[in-house]
Parts: C-alpha cells; structure tokens; sequence
C-alpha cells in the first residue's frame, strides 16, 4: 500500500468494533483512511488474541443498535442472517431479581442481539468494507501492524508510529523496524489497554485525568450445544446477583444451535474457571434453574475467565485533554461493568457522535479534536451514569465511596429496579434507559418518581413465567 500523505489522511489504532466504526464513521469526510490492527484477522467467525473479552456473552442493546443502523444501514439484518438472535426485553429473556421472576411482558420496545462476539465483528467489518467500496474514501486495513507511538508535539499529533509485527509476514519481507504513518487525524480505538496516555507524556503533554469504579465482578464463561429440546428452552435466561446472593449466571441462545453460560460473581465469589468448578458455582446462584439445564447439554468449549470488569473512564473531553488531530473512541476511552453489556453500544452511538460532528463542519478543521471528543463524551454519559451509579456501593476501598446523594440515588434506583418487576410502567422506564433509547434523567421523571415511592414492593412469580403478559399500550 502506498501511504498517503497527512493531509487529508486519518489513521484509526485498532481494527476491533470501535475502530471499524470510527473508520465507517470517516468515509466521505478524508481521501483516506488507514486502520492500523496488531492482529490478522482470523478467516470465518473465529476468536483471536487482541479481544479476549470476546468468549463471553456479548449482548448487543438496542440503543447501540439503532445508531449501527444508522451509520451502517442493513448491519441488523446481516447479524441475523449470521445466525443471530433478536431478544425482545423483557419477553425473551426470563430474569431473576432479588424480589421473584421479572413478568414477562409484551413489550417489544427493545429487541437486543445475541450471537457471539466474532460474528458481531466480522459482520461489521464486512459492512464497513463494503460502505467503503461505495465510498470516495479509500479504506486501508493494515493487519499484523502495531501502532507503538504517536508522532507530532504536545499540541498537535501529525501520525502514528507503527510495526509489523514479528511473523506478520508484510509482502516483501519487510522487518519489525518502525515506520511513520502520517495523518491529519489520529482516532485512538485500541481498547482497554490503550496506551495513548503514555503516548501523551512522550510528547511532553498531561495524560488525561482518569476515573475509576471497580465492583470487583469476575466472569467465567462456557459454551455448550444442547443434547436435546431440555437443554434449549424457549427463551434466554438471566439469574442476577443481588445482596444475600452476589452470584449470577446468564444462558442465551447464539448461533449455530450453541449457548454461551457465563457465570459471575463479586469479590469472594468469583466464579472458578475448571469445568466441575463452574458446573458447581451454578448451583450456588440465586435459583438453580440453569443448574437444572446442565444435564441437558454438552460442552463445545473449555471454561474462560475474565477479572479485569473496572468501569474506567479517561476524561479525554476536558479542555486541553486532547491535542490537534487526536481522537480516542471505545473501550480505550471508556470501559464498563460488563453485566450492563453497554460497551459495544456506547462504540457505537460514539461513532455516530464523530461522524454527526464531521458532518456538521467543514471536515478536518481547527479544534475539531476537542469538539469530536466532546461529543463522543456525550454519547459515553448515560451508559457511564447508570453503571457508575449502580457499581459504586460495592465498589473497592481504592475507588471513592459514595456520598450521601449518591447513597440516596442508589437506594432510589434500587426501589424503581425491584418494582419494575412487576409494573410495566416502571419496567418500560428503566428498560429505556438500562438499552441507551433515554437518559437516566428520565428515571426521575415525576410520574417514575411517585410510582417508586408510593408503590408497594409485589414479589414476582417463584418459577421462571412460561406465558407473555399482555400490556396496554399508551395511546
Ligand atoms: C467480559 C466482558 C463481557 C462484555 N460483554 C459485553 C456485552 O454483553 N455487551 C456490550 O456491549 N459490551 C460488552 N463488553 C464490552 C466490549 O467487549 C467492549 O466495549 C468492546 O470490545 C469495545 O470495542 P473496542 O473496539 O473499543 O475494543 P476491542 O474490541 O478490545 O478492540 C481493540 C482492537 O485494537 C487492537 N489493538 C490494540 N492495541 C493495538 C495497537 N497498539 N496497535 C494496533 N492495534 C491494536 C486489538 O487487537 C483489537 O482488535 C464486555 C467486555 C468484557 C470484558
């Protein structure tokens, strides 16, 4: 590949979700966009080293999905046709709470997608080259290439410093040494291990300022294939961890005919990743449903873990946080508790926030860094307010306690959640604002707020419901 110029060239860092939305984000707006990826991607729908994450459960919420669709329409429709399943809240997927089975109510507000991990980012890869081909853009993809650096000065970054990596194999038989790839903008979508704040201070500027709540939650999961109609019931199947029972399990249908079973716990109940260990820990949720289904199915994988689950914020929006021709997006901006399965969501409706601000202006201006942040920061704050919210009682020592407002928050939001178990109205509310279609502020809307305080806690049925509960919709 001929590198381009600077000019009017922007260099994506990070060739997973965010990076190939950000990259779809900037067709039609540079000549050129180089994607600069550390992993060769796999042939098929297959795992690969650089997301590790990506052997659990990754739901995808509706409010993600609409801005996909908007950035990349018919992405919905090829995820089916890759075998995914559209999970309708709360019909689809049968909940445990603290207070009885959540009622299945026909709702159909919020159809969320269940397929593993390498579909969903082989199914965008593939829109977003394609949206290319039909583009003035030019896409590049660089597989095997690390970005190690950033070029430019602590005002302006002009390019990312990149090698091929070892047994990369570039045509021609190129070395690991490093080259310079030029680049009017730089979006930074490497993931949770970013290291652009050290990038930072080798330019001689400030990392940015970064947050942190950990609820110190571990995953395990396993995939397995039923042996029989038993092993696959009708619906998906969720068990929360709740106070008295920090322990939770989620069984979801994907593709093929498989199911991913990802177990969960709190600090002190981490779930073991050795087969009779995990089979063990299921029996020790809040309800031994999906213990009962485990006679009923095989499985098609070892046992994954995962520890590293801390909602983590880089304020990269805060003025003078990002130099000239510096964008971060994703997991390498923002990272969450992953039981709120907002991460590919926020990747997302960020994405939509950058090319919204490239559409609104004259392309690659002054300060367009600062304002592309900005606007990605908007599109990270729902989602960082509920799991923030909702992580910070049990957060570690390390990370600030709550203060009283929050404390009081925490005990609303509590309240409102375990009613919405029963009440379609509530449920409706949080159901909004837990898929990303409205923003927390409407869970306190005075109409939520009087139902909360004034409507008495109902348990939910003892027995995961089998029927759909009709509901009258608002006129
Ligand atoms: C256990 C777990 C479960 C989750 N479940 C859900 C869920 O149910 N729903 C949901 O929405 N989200 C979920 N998430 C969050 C989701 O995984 C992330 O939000 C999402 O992967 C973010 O995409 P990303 O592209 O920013 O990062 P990644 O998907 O991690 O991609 C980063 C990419 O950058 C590449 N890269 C890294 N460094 C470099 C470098 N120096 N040079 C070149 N390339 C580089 C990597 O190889 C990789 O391809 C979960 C997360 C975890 C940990």
């Amino acid at each position: 590949m001929a590198e381009a110029a600077g000019e009017r060239h922007a260099v994506v860092i990070g060739g997973g979700l965010a990076g190939m939305l950000a990259a779809a984000a900037l067709l039609g707006h540079v000549d050129a966009v180089t994607v600069v990826e550390r992993d060769r991607y796999p042939q098929g729908h297959a795992f690969r080293k650089g997301v590790p994450q990506a052997r659990h459960l990754h739901v995808f919420l509706s409010g993600g999905l609409r801005a996909l669709e908007e950035l990349l329409p018919g992405t919905g429709q090829a995820f089916t046709d890759a075998g995914a399943h559209i999970l309708y809240l709360p019909s689809d997927l049968v909940t445990r709470t603290a207070v009885g089975w959540q009622h299945r109510f026909d709702e159909r507000r919020h159809g969320c997608l269940s397929v593993t991990r390498p579909v969903i980012d082989g199914v965008v890869r593939d829109r977003v080259l394609r949206a290319a081909a039909g583009s003035a853009t030019r896409l590049d993809v660089l597989e095997a290439t690390e970005a190690v650096g950033l070029t430019g000065d602590a005002g302006r970054v002009t390019g990312v410093r990149v090698r091929t990596r070892p047994g990369g194999g570039r045509a021609g038989g190129a070395g690991p040494a490093e080259r310079v790839v030029p680049a009017a903008l730089v979006v930074d979508a490497s993931g949770r291990g970013s290291k652009a704040p050290q990038w930072f201070t080798e330019l001689g500027r400030r990392a940015p300022r970064e947050e942190s709540v950990d609820a110190g939650i571990a995953y395990a999961t396993r995939m397995f294939r039923p042996t029989g109609p038993a092993g696959a019931p009708d619906v998906a199947v969720n068990i929360l961890g709740w106070r008295g029972s920090p322990r939770g399990a989620v069984y979801v249908p994907v593709e093929d005919g498989t199911w991913l079973l990802t177990a969960a716990g709190v600090r002190g109940h981490h779930p073991p990743t050795d087969d009779q260990g995990f089979a063990d820990f299921t029996a020790t949720v809040g309800d031994p449903y999906i213990h009962g289904l485990l006679p009923y199915v095989e499985p098609v994988s070892p046992v994954y873990g995962f520890r590293d689950t801390a909602n983590r914020r880089r304020h990269y929006e805060r003025t003078g946080a990002v130099p000239e021709g510096f964008v971060v997006v994703g997991d390498a901006n923002c990272t969450f508790n992953p039981i709120y399965a907002q991460g590919m969501s926020v990747a997302a409706l960020g994405a939509l926030a950058l090319r919204r601000t490239l559409d609104s202006g004259e392309g690659l201006r002054p300060g367009l860094a600062q304002v592309a942040q900005r606007a990605v920061a908007r599109a990270t704050e729902a989602a960082w307010m509920t799991a923030v919210g909702a992580d910070r009682p049990f957060a570690s020592a390390a990370t600030a306690r709550p203060g009283p407002a929050e404390r009081l928050t925490s005990w609303y939001v509590r309240r409102l959640t375990l009613r919405a178990v029963t009440d379609p109205v509530l449920g409706a509310t949080v159901r909004d604002v837990f898929c990303l279609t409205a923003p927390p502020s409407r869970l306190m809307s005075p109409r939520t707020v009087l139902r909360t305080v004034l409507l008495p806690c109902r348990p939910g049925p003892d027995a995961p419901p089998t029927t759909v509960v009709p509901v009258r919709r608002a006129a």
